[in-house]
Parts: C-alpha cells; structure tokens; sequence
C-alpha cells in the first residue's frame, strides 16, 4: 500500500494552455529536456512542416495523427511522474481541447510577453475557473522586446480576472533580458544565452546585494525600484488561494534560450497538486483509495473506413490500474477487461500493464464507451460527474444531398456526435427534417463531410450560418420559451433531448435578451 501512495502522490498531471505560437511547444519540449526523456529540442513534434490545406483530407488525417500522438505525454523529473496534457491549437481546436482540461489537476498558461493576453487563451482560462483548477503563468519570450511586466500583469488582472503574484521578476527584457530576481530567495539569477537546443543556459546566481557584480548600475537601480514597487502592490503568495485556482503565481523566462525554465519547473512542481478527489454520484473519491476508477475524456476515431474501432483516452482518478484485472464499466453495465491499453512516453507509444491515478491511459474501444463514461473496480458502481458541453462558436445547417440516405445521414451524424466531435440541434418547432450543427474548431465541418461521405457514403451540403454564441437555458422549467423576448439576431433552437437554446450573432444581444427578460437565467456550459 506504501508503494501505492507513493506512486500517486508523486504523479503531477497538467495541461498546457496558449494562444498559438506563444510557446507551448517550445516549453514541453524543454521540460523533456530536463526530464532527460529526449535528447534533443526539436525532436517533439513537427508540427511547423504539418501545414495543412483544410480541404485536403490527407492532410486533416495527418493533422489528427499528430494530435493523437500529442495529446499526453508521461515523463520523470526529480522524483515526480510528470503527466502534460497538451491542448491543440489552430485549427485542430476543438471541443477536445476544452475536454482535455476536465482531465487536468492544474493548468500552465504561456503567454508571449510581447502579445499579452490572446483570444484563445481566455477561452482556455475559463474553462480553468469553472473548473477552480490552479492556473500558473509563465510570461514566455522575454529574450524579446516585451511589454512592460506590470503592465502585463495588470492585463491578466483586468481581462482574466484573476489574482496574480509575481514568483520571480525579469531583470530586462529583449537584448537588455538579463535573468530573473527570485521573490522568494531574494536572489537573482542571470543567464547567458547558450548553443540552441542545449539543456541548460549557463547562470549564475548571487544575492540581491551582491547584484551589482552581475548588473550594471542602471539594471541594478532599476530592479531596486521594480521590487519596491512590486512588495508595495502585488498580492502576497498564498498556497491555499493557489490551490483554489484564485491567485495565480506569475513567472518570466524564455523558453527558446532555456531562461527561467528549470527555475519555473522547480516552483510549479512544489506549487502543484498531486491528483486531486473527484465528484461522483457517491461523493467525493479519494485518489489514494485502492478502489481502481477512471473517467472517459476523449474519444479518437480511427480513420481506417473498414472498421471503426476509436481509442477511449481515460483519466485514472483513483487507485491503480492493472491491465489483468477486469475492470467495471459503469454506464455498460459490464465487466470486461481494458484492450490494449496504451501511453505515450516522450515520443514513444507503448503498452502499459499498470497505472496510477493521476495516469491517462488510451484503450481501444469497439464503440463501448461514450465521454463522460466511468469504468471502476468490479463491486463498485459511482459515476464521475458528467463532462459539461461546451459552447461551440460556428454552426451551419446540414443537408443530405439524397434525401433517400436519410438513414444512414441520421446514423452517421448521430455517431460523430457521440464521439464528441460535433453538436447537433433542431429548429425549435420541428423534428429532424433539418439539422443544424455546431463545432467549436472550423476544422470539424470539413471532417464531418468527410466522414459522412467515406464512411457513410452520404453526401452532404453546408450552409453556414452567422451565428456564434450558444445559451443554455439553465432554468427552462420555470421559462415559456416561446415567449422570450428576442433580439433580431436571436434564434430559438433545440437540442437532441428537446432542450431548448437561444442562438446569437452579437455577444451584446445575450446581455439585451437578458435585460429584456428579468428571470432568465443563461449559461455558456450545457450539462448531460
Ligand atoms: P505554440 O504554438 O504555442 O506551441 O508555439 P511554439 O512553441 O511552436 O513557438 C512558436 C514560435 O515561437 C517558434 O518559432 C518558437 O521558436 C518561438 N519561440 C518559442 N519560445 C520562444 C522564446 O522564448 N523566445 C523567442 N524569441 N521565441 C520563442
């Protein structure tokens, strides 16, 4: 049983958030690196020559075998088992990416220090706070010229919304980017850039009043009124808000020349949680109890049109797997055995016999499992909390192009829905003569006409409509939705279960029907 604590108590799982291009990559690489699971920067993924031609189905093929072999990653540094979970960017975005959050303990946002804070970001964030998981930030590319520190920190303040509490501080930036003042030791640490690709730059580290043999008197003075100004106005560290996902401790280094990444390593590693209890319908499950559990996150369909078996990725919540043990699957009501069950070291895939809560595992799946679904050991029955639905942000009205197919059209919409990939809904007063889709990455338009064709053999036609923002109606019970009073860019939809939505074109008409009508309560999440 110590064993079992121990493995689990050194278990770290964490997604990564950015906007594309602030450095994700470039950081898990890093944290490779100093893991010692590659050798070598550069080696994770290539990503930059995956540029992809959206009507190239080739090309989307290729884009999700990349996102499959991307989207967890296992290795060792110090005593902690480290699990990133990596959440794709561009046009690979998806509801997969805000699901994979529901599988993290913690969240790591990159922000590029000269861009501040980008749009997928927020969405990412948000996702992070419904969720109160802690959010750590690390203000990448400061070897760049960057925008002010406090500015940057008053920007996640006021556009995010949360608290922030400056772990270590940037001596310069761009050329002038000297190294970084630790809060905490009161030490500073400066670098000297080193060959690209190499583990460590070379630094050197001294106490703040011995500064001056490293800084100029410019840089030193400088730092000086910097900490001044930061004791007299930035919140105090505090453990408990951390863990409470309500201050977010802010770092500054840069992941390309290796400054500030270990030291960032080193401080998020302590700051972080081991695998935390989750909600289920018997309660709070303890991750250190001996009672196996697991939920389904993700579902990846295999691409081969001659069978379509998918991979269930699953998020160990509780105890430890072993692969010759039956597991029970809760929502199946069965006992069976986990296939193939498979992880993803550094860049190899492998087989795995056992796992530990904290651990996510892919298995195959013959088209068992749904999002959500929870598999535990035999002679225990909770279900996890379901996964909420996400909002997606482009919907466009789907037609068959024979309407004799209508069949196989309802089938093979209906399956991709359930593997997550799209949403469907109706028109308020109708049946499903017409269905309306929505996607929270473009991408997924192009990979549902392809399906349905390849693998279905149904034509379809498209047609975007401008809509962009999705309500739930969180008290449809006490509400007459016919009798809400609309915008004229409002429409009135339904989803498979007859509950009712409210579309938009403008963010401000949600606030107007809001105002119009005194009662209504509206959400972004859809609950199952
Ligand atoms: P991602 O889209 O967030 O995964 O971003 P990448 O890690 O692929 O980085 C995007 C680009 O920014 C690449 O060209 C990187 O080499 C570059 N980059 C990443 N980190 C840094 C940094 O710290 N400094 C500088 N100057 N460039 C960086």
């Amino acid at each position: 049983m110590a064993d079992l604590k121990q493995e689990i108590k050194r278990r770290r799982t964490f997604a990564i958030i950015s906007h594309p291009d602030a450095g994700k990559t470039t950081l898990t690489e890093k944290f490779l690196l100093y893991g010692g699971a590659i050798n070598q920067a550069g080696a994770v993924k290539g990503k930059h020559n995956a540029k992809h031609a959206v009507s190239d189905w080739m090309e989307i093929e290729k884009q999700r075998g990349i996102s499959v072999t991307s989207s967890v990653l296992q290795f060792e540094y110090d005593d902690y088992c480290i699990n990133i979970l990596d959440t794709p960017g561009h046009q690979d975005f998806s509801e997969d990416t805000y699901r994979t959050l529901m599988a993290a303990d913690s969240a790591v946002m990159v922000i590029d220090g000269s861009k501040g804070v980008e749009a997928q970001t927020i969405k990412l964030f948000k996702v992070c706070v419904m969720r109160q998981i802690p959010i750590f930030t690390f203000i990448n590319k400061m070897d760049r010229d960057a925008n002010d520190p406090f500015e940057l920190m008053d920007e996640i303040e006021n556009v995010l919304g949360i608290a922030t509490c400056p772990v270590n501080w940037p001596i310069g930036s761009g050329k002038g980017f000297r190294g970084v003042y630790d809060r905490n030791s009161k030490h500073i640490t400066t670098f000297t850039a080193t060959a690209s690709g190499m583990k460590e730059a070379a630094s050197e580290e001294l106490p703040l009043k011995n500064a001056k043999k490293l800084l100029t008197e410019g840089e030193y003075e400088k730092l000086l009124e910097d900490i001044e100004l930061l004791d007299g106005a930035s919140a105090e560290f505090e453990q408990d808000l951390v863990s409470a996902g309500q201050l977010s401790p802010v770092f500054f280094g840069s992941a390309l020349t290796n400054f500030g990444v270990e030291n960032f390593l080193q401080h998020f590693l302590q700051m972080t949680t081991s695998p935390l209890p989750r909600n289920s319908s018997e309660g709070m499950i303890d991750p250190f109890s001996d009672v196996f559990s697991a939920f389904v996150f993700k579902i990846q369909a295999n691409m081969n049109k001659a069978h379509r078996d998918r991979i269930a990725f699953m998020r160990i919540c509780s105890g430890k797997f072993d692969a010759d043990k039956d597991v029970y699957h809760v929502q199946g009501e069965r006992k069976q055995k986990l296939s193939q069950p498979q992880q993803l070291m550094a860049q190899e895939r492998k087989i795995v016999a056992e796992a530990y809560a904290g651990d996510i595992i892919g298995v195959f799946d013959p088209g068992i499992f749904s999002i959500g679904d929870t598999v535990c050991s035999p002679g225990s029955k909770f279900a996890f909390e379901g996964i909420p639905t996400f909002a997606p942000e482009h919907f466009a009205r789907v037609r068959q192009v024979d309407t004799m197919k209508r069949k196989q059209f309802i089938k093979g919409v209906s399956q991709i829905a359930q593997e997550g990939a799209i949403q469907i809904f109706q028109e308020f007063n109708t049946g499903m003569e017409e269905i309306i889709v929505g996607v929270v990455g473009v991408l997924q338009f192009d990979v549902l006409k392809f399906r349905l064709e390849s693998e279905y053999g149904v034509d379809i036609r498209l047609e975007k409509l401008p809509y962009e923002y999705i309500r739930w109606i969180e008290n449809k019970d006490e509400i007459d939705v016919a009798k809400i009073q609309g915008t004229s860019d409002m429409k009135r939809i339904k989803d498979l279960k007859d509950n009712p939505l409210l579309l938009f074109v403008n963010s401000w008409s949600v606030g107007m029907v809001l105002d119009r009508n005194p009662g209504l309560k509206l959400s972004e999440f859809g609950r199952e």
